[in-house]
């Protein structure tokens, strides 16, 4: 096979194959036939035009740190990796924003913009990995929705090389242009289907306050959503993130941690505020507590401190990584997640018996990971159709709740079974109209997300 790029620039080593064929759903073997590493926008559309001509599906690549089998290659399709398109390539501190290649890790970003001053918030426990274009294509979400937004709402610009291998510049970075459909929105959220991104223009704000950390458990997710309500009405709210008590053992098992409180409670809230609203927090947590709402809560008193209480939050999917979990990433309106995941419960207690179910999340957006994962007399085979099976039962149940079973971590492959079954459906129609506008030979992601032609 005569490849686009020079030899330096693509690989055909069944390591590289191995690695870059998979993301961290590990749950589809990879098959990738190349791995291609452009090093500049032109690279790109050469890929591109060379894919038109050889009728060759292309899977875009970033950190490959999603959890939707995204970016997965396992048919043969050729790898677009996005590593050697690492470069920073200009700040402009007035206006606030930063240009850069879509290779650039996200972690990488959130360093250099505190060197210039500023600060770029979204944030999650992938940083050291997933690069900014696979954050754009998946609409990344993460632990700061609630004070900054999704992805979406830091993108100024993008430069993206479509399916039918036009470069097209979307980087006027103007904080007002109506002129006509702002078609960078498109593209975010699309999971490489529609083009790839290959420069990005992002916004950047001031560095926020010193932050400061409390740690409550409580058994009944209604007094988190009070806690909440009291926090937002008198305090900068930075993260609410919580995790049950299934998820805290697995982190301190795994990582050798000790529990935070000698009582046992149901679910831990991890809650980050201003430094400023530090002792308004100490009032409420006493407010709290005589209200039994919560069974303890700690303030960290340190940096350090901080640090180890965001450990039993971050380190969650690491931790889960070796059960093999069934993720259920969906999303319903924040007020009703305690009563949804009743409703999960009673399914998973009544028909799931032998499957073991831990929930953790972004409580403040409605967000719960609900992670399924195998009890130990099933084989990974029975687990694997029990848990294609309870995805559409808990779809169903969205259904019902008026949720969505895609919340932040996309369709990829993981979801495609339940894009019929959402209610949601009749959107995937438009969806597939702007698809064939973008991408006519079906190139790029083929059967992923809204892809299916
Ligand atoms: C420990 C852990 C914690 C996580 N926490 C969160 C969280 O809190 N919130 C959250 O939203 N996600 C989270 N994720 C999921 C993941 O990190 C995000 O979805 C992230 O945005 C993926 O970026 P990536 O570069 O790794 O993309 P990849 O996995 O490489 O790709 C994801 C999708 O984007 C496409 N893509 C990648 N690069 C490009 C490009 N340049 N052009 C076009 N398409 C492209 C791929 O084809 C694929 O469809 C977590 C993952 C892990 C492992």
């Amino acid at each position: 096979m005569n490849y686009p790029l020079p030899k330096s620039q693509w690989s055909v080593e069944a390591g590289d194959l191995e690695a870059y064929g998979r993301d961290w759903t590990r749950r589809f073997p990879p098959k990738a036939s190349v791995v291609l590493f452009p090093e500049s926008t032109t690279d790109v559309q050469a890929v591109v035009q060379w894919a038109q001509q050889n009728k060759q599906a292309l899977v875009p690549s970033g950190g490959r740190t999603g959890l939707a089998g995204g970016a997965v290659a396992s048919k043969g399709e050729a790898v677009v990796s996005f590593d050697r398109m690492n470069k920073i390539l200009e700040w402009n501190p007035i206006d606030r924003w930063v240009r850069l290649q879509a290779g650039v890790v996200t972690q990488e970003l959130q360093e250099a913009a505190v060197s210039h001053g500023l600060y770029f918030p979204v944030d999650f426990a992938s940083r050291g990995s997933s690069q900014i274009g696979g954050n754009v294509a998946t609409n990344a979400g993460g632990i700061h929705v609630i004070r900054y937004g999704m992805m979406r709402d830091w993108v100024l610009g993008l430069e993206v090389v479509t399916g039918t291998g036009e470069i097209l510049k979307l980087q006027d970075n103007l904080v007002k242009n109506n002129f006509g459909l702002d078609l960078k929105h498109l593209f975010i959220g699309s999971e490489g289907c529609l083009g790839l991104i290959t420069e990005v223009s992002l916004k950047l704000t001031h560095a926020p306050q010193d932050r400061h950390c409390i740690l409550v458990a409580l058994d009944d997710l209604r007094s988190a959503f009070s806690i909440l309500e009291s926090l937002r009405r008198t305090t900068t709210l930075h993260a609410f993130e919580f995790l049950d008590q299934a998820c805290l053992e697995q982190v301190c098992a795994q990582h050798g941690l000790e529990k935070p409180f000698a009582e046992v409670a149901r679910f831990l809230v991890v809650i980050d505020v201003d430094e400023k609203d530090l002792n308004r927090m100490i009032d409420l947590a006493e407010v709290w507590e005589a209200k039994k709402w919560i069974v303890s809560a700690a303030v960290a008193q340190n940096e350090k401190q901080i640090e180890e209480f965001w450990q039993y939050r971050e380190l969650i999917s690491e931790s889960l990584a070796s059960l093999k979990p069934y993720k259920n990433d969906v999303s319903v309106q924040v007020a009703r997640v305690p009563e949804f995941l009743e409703a999960v419960d009673q399914v998973l207690t009544s028909q799931y018996p032998g499957v073991r179910s831990l929930y953790f999340g972004h409580l403040a957006d409605g967000n719960v990971h609900i992670n399924c994962v195998r009890g130990s007399s099933q084989s990974e085979q029975a687990f694997a159709t029990q848990s294609s099976q309870l995805a559409l039962d808990i779809t169903e149940i969205l259904n019902r709740f008026g949720g969505s079973p895609s919340a932040e971590h996309g369709i990829g492959l993981l979801k495609q079974d339940l894009m019929n079954a959402s209610l949601q459906a009749d959107r995937m129609k438009w969806m597939r109209g702007i698809k064939s506008i973008f991408d006519p030979q079906g190139l790029l992601n083929p059967g992923k997300s809204f892809s299916a032609l």
